[in-house]
Parts: C-alpha cells; sequence; structure tokens
C-alpha cells in the first residue's frame, strides 16, 4: 500500500512538466515513487500544483517502451491516419537488440546523408529534456548529419515572442522573474492563463494582488485570474495589435513617456510614435472591442506607476502576428521605461519545463548554442574550433523550422529523420499533413518513452528513460539553471539519452566520449558565454543559479537590462506595427473560431499526464469548451457529442458549456489523441518566429459525431 509504505530514499529534483521549474523531493521505495513533496525552490518555495504533485506515476506505468522496437517486414503501410492501439504493437513492431536498432537507425540515416547531402536528414530534440541532451543533440545534427535542421517545441510557442526580443532588446530571454510580480504596483497579464498552465506562478500574482498590486488581464477567454483582476479586458481575438497601439497612441498623445529612457537607452522611437498616430482608442474600440475610455485608463495605470511588469503567453505568441504583437509589448515597456528595474520588465511565461534551456543550448536552426548566429562566420568558426572540426565543416545556412521539415519531408527534400521527445503527429498544426509527412519518411527514428503517435509512424523506436531516471541540468523561465536528479532505474532495457545520443553519433561516424552530464555541461560553459560562471558543484551546492554568470564568483542575475541591452549600440529597439489580420477567418462555411490551448491536470500531447492515475481520473474524456449560449443555440447540453470541422479535418468530442470563451469560439486542449484537435489547425506560419496560427482557425460545430 502505497500510502503506507516508507520511503526509502528521497531525491531533490524538479518538477518535469512547465516552465515555473518548481523544486520537489521525489520519494522513493524499491525503484517507485510514492509520493512527491515541493521543497523551498526560489520559485516555488515548497508549492507545487496537481501535476508537479501528482503526475509522477507515468514512469512506472505498463506501456513503458522497454526493448528497442524495429518496423516489421510485414507491418501494414504507414498511414498518417492510424488507429492507436498499444495491444496490437507486436503487429507493427518487433523486438529488436540494441546493437541491431542503433545499427539500422544509425545507419540509414548515415546512408541517406551520404546518397542526398546533409540536408536531407533533420533532428527534433525535446523541451523535456535536460540542457545537456539539447546540446548534444544539437551538436550531433549540425556535426553528424552535417546541417542546422534541428528544431524543437520552441517553435509552436515563444519562437515569435523571441524573435520580437532578440531584434528589440538583444536578448530572448525574460527581463525579471516571475517572482518579480510581488514587487510591481501594475502587472499587465495578456494572452496567458497560469493558474493552468503555469500554476505556481499563477500563486505569486495572486499573493501580488493580495498585499496591493493592479493586476490587468487582457484576454480574449476569461481566465480564472480574471476574477481577482482590477481590470478585465476581453477583447476580440486577433485583435492584439489593435489594443496594443491604442494603448501607445494614449502614451504618447498624453505625454506619459519617459523622454530621459527613450533618449538615452533606445532608437526608432519617432518612427514608433508616427505609427501609433493613427490608433487612437475611439478608432480601435471597435475593433478589439473594448471601450476607448477604458483603453485609456489601463495605459495610463501601466505609464505612470512605479514599476509595471508584463507577463505573455501563447495568447499573444501563437498568431501570424506574433512577433507584431511581442513587438508592441517591448514598445510599451520602452516608452515608458518600464523595463531594467525590479518590478518592472517583459516575462514570456516559457511553456515546457526546459525550453528557455533547449533554446539556449543550440536547439533551433539558425543559431548555436547562447544564440550565436549560424549565418556569423566568426560564430561558425568559433564553434568549429571548440568542436574540433576543419574550418568550413560547419553548414552556415540556417536549418528547417519545425513546420519547415514537415513539409519538406512531404516534398521529399528531407528523407530521415530522428525525433527525440517531441510528438509532432499530435503536436503540429494541420496534424493529418504532419502524420503523413511523417509516414512518408524513407526513415524515422524516434527516441521516447511511450509509443507515440509520432513513434507509432518510426522505422526504428529507441526505448529512453522518464525524467526521474537521469540527472540533467534545466533551465526555467527566469533563467534558473537547477539540477534534476535521478531518483529510479529506467525499466528492462531503457536507456538514458546521453548514453542513446552518443550510440546515435558512433553510428553517424562521430567519436564522443563523454561520461556523464557533468562532462557535457562543463563543454556548455565553455561555448556558451552566459552560462560560463555556473559550475556543475556550483548547481549541486547551491542548487539554482540564474544566469548571465558570466564568471565564477559571479551571483548571477536575475534583474537584466539595468544599465543598456546587449545589442550592438547597447541600446534597444522600437518596431512599429501594422494590424495583420488572421491568416483563415470565419466565412458561412466554417462560421466560428477555434482556440487550442493546455487544460491544468493534462501536459501539451499527454503521453505523460493521460497515463498518471490521479490526472486522467479528474480529466479523463476529450473536450470543447463552448459558451453555453452557443451550444444552446445547437440544441445541445453540456456532455453532449458535438463534431468540429475545419477545411483540414475534423474532430468529435464532448461539449463543455463554458462561459470564459467568447460567443462563437470555441477552446479545446490538444492532448487528446481520439479527437486530435489539431488535426484542424491552420499551418500558416508568422513571418519571423514561423510559428503557427493555432489560437485562430475558421471551424464549424455542429451536434452529434461519434467520439
Ligand atoms: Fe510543475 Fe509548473 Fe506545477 Fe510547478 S507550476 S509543480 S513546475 S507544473
Amino acid at each position: 500500500d502505497a500510502a503506507l509504505a516508507v520511503p526509502d530514499k528521497q531525491v531533490e529534483s524538479v518538477c518535469p512538466y512547465c516552465g515555473v521549474g518548481c523544486q520537489l523531493t521525489y520519494n522513493v521505495k524499491d525503484n517507485r515513487i510514492l509520493f512527491v513533496e515541493g521543497r523551498n525552490g526560489p520559485a516555488n518555495q515548497g508549492r507545487l500544483c496537481v501535476k508537479g504533485r501528482y503526475g509522477f506515476d507515468y514512469a512506472h506505468h505498463p506501456q513503458r517502451l522497454t526493448r528497442p522496437l524495429v518496423r516489421r517486414a510485414d507491418a501494414p503501410p504507414k498511414s498518417g491516419d492510424f488507429a492507436m492501439d498499444p495491444e496490437r504493437v507486436s503487429d507493427v513492431f518487433r523486438e529488436a537488440s540494441w546493437e541491431e536498432a542503433l545499427a539500422l537507425a544509425g545507419g540509414k540515416l548515415a546512408a541517406i546523408r551520404d546518397a542526398h547531402g546533409p540536408r536531407a536528414l533533420a533532428g527534433f530534440g525535446s523541451a523535456k529534456g535536460s540542457n545537456e541532451e539539447a546540446y548534444l543533440f544539437q551538436k550531433l545534427v549540425r556535426t553528424g548529419f552535417g546541417s542546422n535542421n534541428v528544431d524543437h517545441c520552441t517553435r509552436l510557442c515563444h519562437a515569435s515572442s523571441v524573435a520580437a526580443l532578440l531584434e528589440g532588446i538583444g536578448s530572448g530571454a525574460v527581463s525579471n522573474p516571475v517572482k518579480d510580480v510581488m514587487k510591481a504596483e501594475v502587472v499587465v497579464l495578456i494572452g496567458a492563463n497560469p493558474a493552468v498552465n503555469h500554476p505556481v506562478a499563477a500563486t505569486w500574482i495572486k499573493n501580488a494582488v493580495k498585499q496591493g498590486t493592479k493586476l490587468i488581464v487582457c484576454d480574449p477567454r476569461r481566465s480564472d485570474l480574471s476574477r481577482i483582476a482590477h481590470r478585465f479586458l476581453q477583447f476580440q481575438p486577433d485583435t492584439d495589435v489593435a489594443l496594443l497601439n491604442a494603448m501607445m497612441h494614449v502614451i504618447v498623445t498624453e505625454g506619459l513617456v519617459d523622454r530621459n529612457f527613450i533618449a538615452s537607452r533606445t532608437i526608432g522611437y519617432e518612427e514608433l510614435a508616427a505609427n501609433v498616430a493613427e490608433f487612437s482608442p475611439e478608432a480601435m474600440a471597435p475593433i478589439c472591442g473594448i471601450e476607448a475610455d477604458t483603453i485609456r485608463a489601463v495605459a495610463r495605470q501601466y505609464a505612470a506607476s512605479r514599476a509595471s511588469m508584463i507577463l505573455w503567453g501563447m495568447g499573444i505568441s501563437q498568431h501570424v502576428h506574433g512577433t507584431d504583437n511581442a513587438r508592441c509589448l517591448i514598445a510599451l515597456a520602452l516608452m515608458t521605461g518600464q523595463i531594467g528595474r525590479p518590478g518592472t520588465g517583459l516575462h514570456p511565461l516559457r511553456g515546457q519545463n526546459n525550453v528557455q534551456g533547449a533554446s539556449d543550448a543550440g536547439l533551433i536552426p539558425m543559431m548555436y548554442p547562447d544564440y550565436q548566429r549560424v549565418a556569423e562566420p566568426a560564430a561558425k568558426a568559433r564553434f568549429e574550433s571548440a568542436w574540433g572540426l576543419s574550418p568550413g565543416t560547419l553548414d552556415d545556412k540556417p536549418g528547417l523550422t519545425v513546420v519547415e521539415v514537415m513539409d519538406a519531408a512531404k516534398s521529399g527534400e528531407v528523407k530521415g529523420m530522428y525525433i527525440m521527445g517531441e510528438n509532432p503527429a499530435m503536436s503540429d498544426p494541420d496534424a493529418n499533413h504532419a502524420r503523413a509527412a511523417l509516414a512518408s519518411l524513407e526513415h524515422l527514428v524516434v527516441q521516447d518513452i511511450f509509443l507515440t503517435e509520432t513513434a507509432y509512424l518510426a522505422d526504428v523506436i529507441l526505448p529512453a528513460s522518464a525524467f526521474p531516471e537521469k540527472t540533467g541540468s534545466f533551465t526555467n523561465t527566469d533563467r534558473m539553471v537547477q539540477i534534476g536528479r535521478q531518483a529510479l532505474e529506467p525499466p528492462g532495457e531503457a536507456r538514458q539519452e546521453l548514453w542513446i545520443i552518443q550510440q546515435m553519433a558512433q553510428r553517424l561516424g562521430l567519436d564522443w566520449q563523454y561520461g556523464g552530464a557533468a562532462d557535457v555541461f562543463a563543454e556548455m560553459r565553455q561555448v556558451m558565454p552566459s552560462i560560463a560562471g555556473i559550475t556543475w558543484e556550483r548547481l549541486e551546492r547551491e542548487h539554482a543559479v540564474t544566469y548571465p554568470c558570466l564568471a565564477e564568483g559571479d551571483p548571477g542575475t536575475p534583474v537584466v537590462f539595468t544599465e543598456d541591452f546587449p545589442r550592438e549600440s547597447g541600446r534597444a529597439r522600437f518596431v512599429p506595427a501594422d494590424i495583420i489580420p488572421a491568416d483563415e477567418r470565419p466565412d458561412a462555411e466554417y462560421p466560428q473560431v477555434l482556440i487550442t490551448g493546455r487544460q491544468l491536470e493534462h501536459w501539451h500531447t499527454g503521453s505523460m499526464t493521460r497515463r498518471t492515475a490521479v490526472l486522467d481520473a479528474l480529466e479523463p474524456d476529450p473536450v470543447a469548451l463552448v459558451h453555453p449560449l452557443d451550444l444552446a443555440a445547437l440544441g445541445g447540453k453540456p456532455g453532449d457529442v458535438v463534431t468540429i470541422a475545419s477545411r483540414r479535418g475534423q474532430v468529435s468530442l464532448y461539449a463543455r458549456a463554458d462561459e470564459s470563451s467568447p460567443r462563437g469560439a470555441v477552446f479545446v486542449p490538444f492532448c487528446y489523441y481520439e479527437a486530435a484537435i489539431n488535426k484542424l489547425t491552420n499551418p500558416a506560419l508568422d513571418p519571423f518566429g514561423k510559428i503557427p496560427e493555432f489560437k485562430y482557425c475558421a471551424i464549424k460545430l455542429t451536434l452529434g459525431g461519434q467520439v
């Protein structure tokens, strides 16, 4: 009885789910986790949400992959339109030894590279893996495959925010930690639902409100935190730029700008001011659905406060104008001087537990570790030297992004892939297209802990380790590097990622001899100036160090941009934005709008949380959140099955009456394989961040269907 058992060991680690980075303790007996407790980490101070506290038993799930699998010669043809049935896995795959699986996995990738060139291969790493895994994976693609075709799910979450931040202020990470909300007088929360997606961060916001901080929530959906907000602006979906430019119009025309800050620390203000001149609150009110007086009041409050902070999520980033949305937020902070001090600044709430670290480590197609551009000759030369390569070895052409890789796979340009811990068959937009693209590959290697929807399309599956089965460093949304420690042995013949990546590297002609995470981290410090001051021993001793940490003894830097911005001139840059409509607007055929996102109890594509007893019991079935009046207009009631169709596909699921969604908009979590909502989403991309428009596409909602 787990409830009565006494742990035989306690292991200090961090939560494997969201970017808040809560520290926790695994209580283990006989290689099983009995329960999890919160630790007194800087980000959580003992707090955990339902996922961190109860979302651990997936590691013991009977469906764990415990032996390498190879696609059977007589397996049915790969099809994107498959029915997942773990009981019938043996119809498609046969077990293999590691030697056979690795020889096949790496050998065929090498053969494709040799026959068709380096760009015929691509790799997706994982924002759930450690910094060391991300670093080695991107190094394998860049030096073993020979191209920059490496990406991960940052492309699907904050790529547009990062594009705008790098362009405007020279750094893609947050300026201030979440807990700075406690020091802010005004907090603007826009396009984010932390009570669901960053629950412990939401508790800090609640604490701040309790002690007097004014919370302004801007969102087309009424999130939980809007109930305690000083103001709630439920603007029309897709009208972010209209709302934000109108706020800036007020600040400029009423002289609420910080002239000293603009003059001494920025460039491009005049152009920005001229651009917002036509965006008066009166002109924008009918577009965004917020009264002009409210826009004026919020603008004044943000600009005039002692310290104002902006936090945002994927409601901002997942649009074809996601970069423009983020440019507006950056401009707001710059024109008012609300950055570079405690309680101010810009905080894109990072999604996955290590999406910040994986991006920092170079798991992106246009940049080496620490955002050094592959197209910059000096950066390329630095990495060739650091990695012991002859000059001219590394590819100087930026690689393909996540959605571009799928298109290239479908067209035959990319013929082989290595996917570590990601599930694009569920997470990519227009999932039918993504599945067909994966199915059309000559050779697909998937490394994961379960037979995911993506693994089902693989030629070779390499059984990997779950989060508590390995040690590594992870970087949270606050730029804080922390250690996750091994608490369990992997089951059966499952292996740790660092071992598997190195085995794959060998089959691709590389001779790597890293002893473990500390070894890899030591190399990362040499090529990543931002973490040069963080040693592995220090991480073990201090548990958390925030970068930039430039030299040993440097305490780390929770608040950045206090003196200047990491751009050539040291000055930040205003970038104006105009209104660009969503790629696919509602029409007579598809009259409603689909918004996708997450639920509190489930994580991303659900491969872990839907195999967790408590979380699955709380939210077992696919649901669509529909405004009760829209549901009634269909003649339906809560619990009825509804079918949602877009130009790309259709799914059926259970209707839940939900007043938080505006009328005409339906919200669906993307974690349910039975109703994979990404079959419907639009793959149209933001031109700068290359992020798809998950937050808006045209759909038709009808009553009935089969779940
Ligand atoms: Fe884990 Fe995030 Fe919940 Fe903290 S808030 S316990 S990091 S899921």
